[in-house]
């Protein structure tokens, strides 16, 4: 499997000057890169104006995705996005359950797994985050925490829809903060992930489910999370913000 280098723009650009400026140089410095699948995963409302329509089907190496989704396909819900729009526009991933989705926006396992169901309901790829707290971390609790959130978050999702699935580690005391987890810890981590995987799927399926990793990656430091610990991509927030860091970093994990 080519890694999955998964750019999170958060809420950024916040002009659509800016974000088809970002896009151009992404894309421009991306271009035929054969090694790695980069998803785009701008604000929604760029979405159509960067023309995620062209890339369904992955164009120069690049897709796009959305960082959130709702869970029904239409209806009285202001404010909220459907699956299907989102595939309809041309998106090929969806980030659900992001860290800053669950602290800030209060939602709980229970809303992600109904996300991610949809989400595979519309033949979106979900991009299923999971990750401890620094406190979780400092108390040993890190195992029953990923624990809980894969069994909650894939709950009654079988093992032929878990096939599309892709999981994302992502501390959340490396998030934004400038501090990255250790590439030997990441590993024992995807290993953990893996483990977990087995025990509620199978042995085969845990094996084939890739597992990416986020939080503070930068160019120096993201080819060791896929070549050294093992895992098949990254999520990567403020780095894809720059496109000459975000190309470096691209560059670097698909170097032989
Ligand atoms: C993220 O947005 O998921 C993320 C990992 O952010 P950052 O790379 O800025 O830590």
């Amino acid at each position: 499997m080519k890694p999955l280098i998964v750019a999170n723009w958060k809420c950024n650009p916040t002009t659509l000057k800016g974000a088809k400026l970002l896009f151009g140089s992404v894309k421009k410095g991306v271009k035929n890169i054969k090694r790695a699948e980069v998803v785009i995963c701008p604000p929604f409302v760029y979405l159509p104006v960067l023309g995620a329509s062209a890339f369904a089907k992955g164009y120069g190496g690049l897709t796009f995705g959305s960082q959130d989704c709702f869970w029904e396909k239409s209806g009285a819900f202001t404010g909220e996005t459907s699956p299907i729009m989102l595939k309809d526009i041309g998106c090929q991933y969806v980030i659900i359950g992001h860290s800053e989705r669950r602290r800030y926006f209060g939602e709980t396992d229970e809303m992600i797994n109904k996300k991610i169901k949809a989400a595979l309901k519309a033949k979106l790829k979900p991009i299923f985050c999971i990750g401890e707290t620094e406190e979780e971390r400092e108390k040993g609790e890190t195992p029953e925490i990923l624990k809980s959130q894969i069994e909650k978050g894939l709950n009654k999702i079988s093992k032929k829809e878990i096939k599309n699935i892709v999981i994302a580690y992502e501390p959340v005391w490396a998030i934004g903060t400038g501090k990255p987890c250790d590439i030997d810890e990441a590993q024992k981590m995807g290993l953990l992930i893996r483990k977990i995987i087995a025990k509620f799927y199978s042995r085969s399926i845990s094996e084939n489910l890739p597992i990416l990793y986020g939080g503070s990656v930068d160019s120096k430091n993201a080819a060791g999370y896929v070549k050294e610990a093992q895992l098949q991509g990254l999520l990567v927030g403020g780095a894809s913000l720059d496109p000459k860091e975000f190309i470096k970093l691209v560059k670097d994990v698909t170097k032989t």
